[in-house]
């Protein structure tokens, strides 16, 4: 196979066919701001946690946006509530108070 020096990602296209609107309603009355992320990934770029295992706000909104609930739990689990994010967010979203929501309303059976 040609190394072209780059590769490409998969897609992150929404899948609304399996998205879970009751639970995400459910966040979204808890954390209205959870709609307004436009998953810029600065969050990501500077989490600290992420530097060492796979941690991610915006992959975590993304998995909850494709029915992906456990991996959104995974992609938080290793957050230390530091607050880098919330300081590159461009969207002000209370990013700390948004993974605390996530874990609360996804880790319900
Ligand atoms: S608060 Fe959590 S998700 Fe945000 S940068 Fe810190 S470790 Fe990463
Ligand atoms: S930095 Fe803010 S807008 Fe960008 S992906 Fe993270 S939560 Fe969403």
């Amino acid at each position: 196979m040609v190394d072209f020096g780059f590769g490409l990602v998969p897609s992150s296209r929404i899948n609304l066919d399996l998205f879970d609107k009751e639970k995400y309603e459910e966040l979204a009355a808890m954390e209205p701001d959870v709609r307004i992320c436009m998953a810029c990934g600065s969050c990501t770029a500077v989490c600290t946690a992420g530097k060492f295992v796979p941690t991610s706000l915006r992959e975590a909104i993304e998995a909850i946006k494709n029915a992906n609930p456990e991996k959104a739990l995974q992609m938080l689990e290793s957050c230390q509530f530091c607050g880098k994010c919330s300081m590159v967010c461009p969207r002000g979203i209370n990013t700390r108070h948004l993974i605390l929501s996530i874990t609360k309303v996804y880790s319900q059976k």
